[in-house]
């Protein structure tokens, strides 16, 4: 194993500037952590309120540390001088690494995709945090797949450890290496996976939502169930969770599983999921999903 990452270390170009597409929940969480460990970010979006957001989230952030005597107030003045927010893609011409975090949508990931491969430099690595589309899919857009593979963050971003560093037929080995890298100066614990339905994680949590789902489907309150799993010992319920993650974002999710995993997921019962979604009770990202947000 050693040897392995040794080697890797190896091939992994050094991301000394990074440049997030999407300034939403993900990219604007993407966008504080690079920043706040080392790494100057570029954040791009197509909205000047998206932006203004990600910016007041990643200053919450660092005021919250200030407060805590966890950061002297130099010191976060720097790292948000080193996020520097756009709506023109000229300023990401020049950096080693696109983290694309756009909305869930095939077509519009495509597109960004394309659009943004001919701006950078031939080899800058373009990965996309999505969480449910498939990076061969989404590598059809490309005209360097080799240079294109998955970097998919778990949100919140500045407390989730995880990093699923997901590999398409044509990722090269180099960047695999460098997103492994870039994640872990980052200080998160990034795994290879190989591009497949769900992704490791997703794979292994939705059928517990669908068990969910069908609990309350079956009549159960879905608070009451909340406290079972937090006695069980999980940090949240699943309700809280799906409220947490999106319901745009699972529903998506839950999708992609059905149609993956036809034998074991396609007649999970995600009425409740869909209905939600349909409803736009979207969870935390606009203040009404199980439960209310103010
Ligand atoms: P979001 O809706 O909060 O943010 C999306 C942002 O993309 C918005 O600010 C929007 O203005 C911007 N945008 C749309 N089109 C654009 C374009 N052409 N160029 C630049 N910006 C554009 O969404 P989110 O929850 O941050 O999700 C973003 C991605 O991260 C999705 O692919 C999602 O599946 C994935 N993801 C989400 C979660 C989660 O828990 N929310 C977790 C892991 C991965």
């Amino acid at each position: 194993l050693k040897k392995k990452a040794k080697s890797a270390g190896k091939i992994a170009h050094k991301v000394e500037h990074a440049a997030v597409l999407g300034a939403g929940i993900m990219g604007g969480g993407i966008a504080y952590q690079s920043a706040s460990k080392g790494t100057p970010v570029v954040m791009k979006d197509i909205a000047e309120k998206s932006l203004d957001l990600g910016m007041g989230e990643a200053n919450k952030l660092l005021s919250k540390q200030v407060e805590r005597g966890k950061l002297k107030p130099a010191k976060a003045g720097a790292i948000l001088s080193s996020i520097r927010a756009t709506l023109s893609y000229d300023e990401i011409k020049h950096v080693d690494i696109v983290v694309e975090a756009v909305v869930e949508n095939p077509k519009v990931k495509k597109s960004v995709l394309a659009e943004v491969e001919g701006i950078v430099e031939p080899d800058t690595i373009i990965a996309s945090n999505t969480s449910s589309i498939s990076i061969d899919e989404l590598a059809t857009a490309m005209k360097r797949p080799e240079n294109f593979l998955g970097m998919h963050f778990f949100n919140p971003v500045h407390r989730m450890p995880l990093v699923e560093v997901i590999y398409g037929e044509k990722t090269s080995k180099e960047a695999i290496a460098t997103v492994t890298a870039y994640a872990s100066a980052m200080g998160k614990t990034p795994i290879t996976v190989k591009n497949c339905p769900g992704f490791l994680v997703n794979r292994i949590l939705f059928p517990y939502f669908f068990g969910f789902l069908g609990a309350i489907r079956a009549g159960g309150d879905f608070a009451k169930i909340d406290k079972v799993m937090e006695g069980f010992g999980w940090p949240m319920g699943p309700a809280y969770l799906q409220d947490v993650v999106g319901m745009d974002t699972s529903h998506h999710v839950g999708e992609v599983l059905a149609e993956g995993y036809p034998d074991r997921m396609a007649n999970s019962d995600k009425s409740a999921l869909d209905m939600m979604y349909e409803n736009e009770r979207l969870g935390q990202k606009n203040g009404i999903g199980f439960y209310r947000y103010e």
